[in-house]
């Protein structure tokens, strides 16, 4: 790989990007980030300055364009975001919706799209899309939310991805925590058969931090390349778990294709 990498965040302000971002920041001989996201103020709050991002949103092509130019590989991590509608009554389940321009379809998939197909003209060569568990029930419950299809469109635009001809690294993480990362050992799968048969029943979910430094090691992993798969954690203290360092033999055990 070319040493430093020059890598595009996007979603560089999510709770996943800004790891994913510091993570690349702590290794400048290896990478050289910058960031994509649609907030300036939010930027300054998170890292202190704005230099290094560029600000956009993944719906305008042409900023998506400036921000790639030069960038060896890109990292998805933009989501539609959905928002309640108001304070449940007691006893009643909140309702959501997405907000306007923020839905899956237009979000998870055509933003998804105008991010590949801008960074397809921009010669990068490999993209890491972090996507979600899930996809292949459309009755699982964040489907329903808000009648967004959120999984779904999550999948299709990764089956854009896959055609695009670009090499592409597929991470569909378990349900995401707030916890610290390097800490468990990291368990890979694929059409969401860990989420039917989780090994000894284990919480099908993954700290964000851990998600993170997935990404970072597929950036610079050949074993990485052209591979989807789920990925979710055995919980801290599992007996006979295994904290995972090696990623090159993670990414072994993982398949090309959808
Ligand atoms: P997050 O905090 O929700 O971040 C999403 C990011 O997307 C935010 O930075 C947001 O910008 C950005 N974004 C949304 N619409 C945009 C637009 N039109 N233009 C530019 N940026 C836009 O993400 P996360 O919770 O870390 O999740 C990371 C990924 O894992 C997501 O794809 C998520 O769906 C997936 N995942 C989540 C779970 C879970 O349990 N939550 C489970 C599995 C997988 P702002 O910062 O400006 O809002």
């Amino acid at each position: 790989m070319p040493t430093p990498l020059h890598v595009l965040v996007t979603g560089a302000t999510g709770r996943t990007g800004a790891i994913v971002i510091q993570k690349l920041q702590q290794q400048p001989e290896q990478f050289n980030p910058k960031g994509f996201a649609r907030s300036e103020a939010k930027v300054k709050e998170l890292f202190g300055t704005a230099d290094g991002f560029y600000l956009g949103d993944i719906s305008d092509p042409d900023r998506l364009k400036a921000a790639l130019e030069g960038c060896d590989a890109l990292v998805i991590l933009t989501s539609a975001i959905p928002q309640m509608k108001a304070p449940p009554e007691p006893g009643q389940r909140p309702e959501f919706i997405y907000p306007e321009g923020g839905t899956p379809e237009q979000v998870d998939y055509q933003g998804q799209i105008n991010q590949i197909e801008a960074a397809k003209a921009a010669g990068v060569q490999h993209i890491v899309l972090v996507g979600s568990m899930g996809g292949t029930n459309e009755q699982h419950p964040l489907n329903r939310m808000a009648n967004g299809n959120i999984l779904i469109w999550k999948r299709r635009a990764e089956a854009y991805l896959i055609a695009s001809g670009l090499d592409y690294t597929i991470i569909r993480a378990g349900g995401l925590q707030d916890q610290p990362g390097g800490q468990r050992e990291l368990i890979v799968g694929k059409d969401d058969e860990l989420l039917a048969n989780p090994p000894d029943g284990i919480p099908t979910s993954i700290p964000r931090a851990d998600v993170a430094e997935v990404v970072v090691q597929a950036l610079g992993s050949p074993a990485a390349r052209n591979k989807a798969f789920d990925v979710i954690s055995k919980p801290e203290g599992t007996p006979g778990a295994v904290v995972t360092t090696d990623f090159d033999a993670l990414f072994e055990r993982t398949t090309p294709g959808l």
